[in-house]
């Protein structure tokens, strides 16, 4: 099974006016060029006349937080950055911040920043009171295709990622594409790793453009970044519209995650998020060339874009046999055994696939050696 994002279409100049609003999700994403629609989206969303309560952490306060707090006469709670805030003791510092604030019902919580703060905003937000609105205006470009959309919230626990958490959906997305000049280039590599991935695994044609477009994507031009984030947000909520609660197709969105996440642990989360995730790209394309799906073109086209945008298709330091039982271990964790996301062909997801441990050991010799 696969989405294909070709039905529901926008143009660019449709989307820098107005925002869009997907009809398979019930909130809008506006995409903008800055942040003076914000308000506007606010009284859209029947959120005027509340509290305003604003989450950043302290790079993404240092840049952005004075602009939104005065468009929206808000309170601020700002935080250190990183995955080593995202934790229940920032949340309960929230909470305390949303007493403070005499939040109640009608408050909005506005998460200002990337993943961790979305996450963490988002959890604070749907379990205060038993759930307060919030609104996700993300600002790293992994955020901004990946994590804003779908409504997964949470916080890592006793070392296990994203362990405590919930599914609940923002009132809207604002993404301001202006934020990512300002994102440092490693950053935005990382959130390329999940771009990639959403053209390999639901529309070709997304990938083509991806490929025609690279230098100016990587340039930060503005319309070449308009297409490329309105195309994966529509690849995402064509996805997690059908599959809420991650029971079924939602599950294509791991594609070369099962690789990746084994290699972001054993690197203790010192490599990126999306260069481990372009490695796990890297393998499980190998192994779908290796079962015919693909051919021997199409798979150095992937590493070619992937290396375009500076991110890993090799890795150093890590033995194969410790990466398979990595791998191992995760999924015994999640209570399975080994399945893989592997493409159909370039823009068709092939989910729930078993491949035998020497297959998986050649495609992980393939990104090792
Ligand atoms: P992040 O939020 O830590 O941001 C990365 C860094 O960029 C931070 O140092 C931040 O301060 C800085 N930054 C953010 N915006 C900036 C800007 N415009 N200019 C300059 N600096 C800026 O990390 P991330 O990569 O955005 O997100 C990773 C998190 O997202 C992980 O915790 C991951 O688990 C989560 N995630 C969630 C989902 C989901 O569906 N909810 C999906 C994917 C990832």
């Amino acid at each position: 099974m696969f989405v294909r994002a070709d039905n529901i279409c926008y143009t660019v100049s449709t989307m820098t006016k107005r925002g869009f609003q997907m009809e398979c999700l019930n909130y809008p994403i506006y995409l903008k060029e800055g942040f003076e629609g914000l308000k506007d989206a606010f009284d859209a969303a029947g959120l005027a006349g509340g509290k305003v309560c604003v989450i950043a952490d302290r790079n993404v306060a240092a840049l952005y937080l004075d602009e939104v707090r005065d468009l929206l006469s808000a309170e601020a709670f700002v935080f250190a950055p990183g995955e080593e805030s995202k934790n229940l003791n920032t949340i309960s510092e929230i909470y305390e911040f949303f007493l403070k604030s005499r939040a109640d019902r009608r408050t909005a919580a506005v998460a200002l920043g990337g993943g961790v703060t979305g996450d963490m905003a988002g959890f604070a937000a749907a379990t205060f009171m038993r759930g307060i609105p919030y609104v996700q205006v993300p600002t790293t470009l992994l955020s901004q295709v990946d994590s804003s959309v779908g409504g997964k919230t949470g916080v890592d626990f006793h070392g296990h990622k994203n362990m405590i958490g919930t599914f609940t959906q923002p009132a809207f997305v604002y993404i301001n594409i202006k934020t990512l000049d300002t994102l440092p280039p490693e950053q935005f590599a990382s959130g390329m790793g999940e771009v990639i991935k959403h053209g390999l695994i639901a529309d070709v044609g997304y990938f083509n453009m991806l490929e025609r477009e690279k230098a100016a994507i990587k340039n930060i031009e503005k319309n070449a970044l308009l297409e490329t984030v309105c195309g994966s947000c529509q690849i995402k909520a064509s996805v997690v519209s059908v599959d809420e609660k991650e029971r079924g197709l939602r599950e294509i969105l791991n594609f070369g995650h099962t690789f990746g996440h084994a290699i972001e642990s054993l690197s203790r989360f010192t490599l990126l998020h999306g260069q481990c995730v372009a490695l796990g790209i890297t393998a499980a394309s190998y192994l779908s060339y290796r079962r015919g799906s693909i051919n021997e073109e199409e798979l150095e086209s992937i590493r070619q874009l992937l290396e375009f945008f500076d991110l890993p298709v090799k890795v150093n330091g890590y033995g194969a046999g410790d990466i398979l039982a990595q791998m191992a271990f995760d999924k015994k964790s999640k209570g399975g055994s080994i399945r893989l996301v592997l493409l159909d062909a370039v823009g068709k997801a092939a989910p729930n696939q078993t491949a035998s441990d020497g297959e998986i050991l050649d495609a992980i010799k393939y990104i090792t050696e």
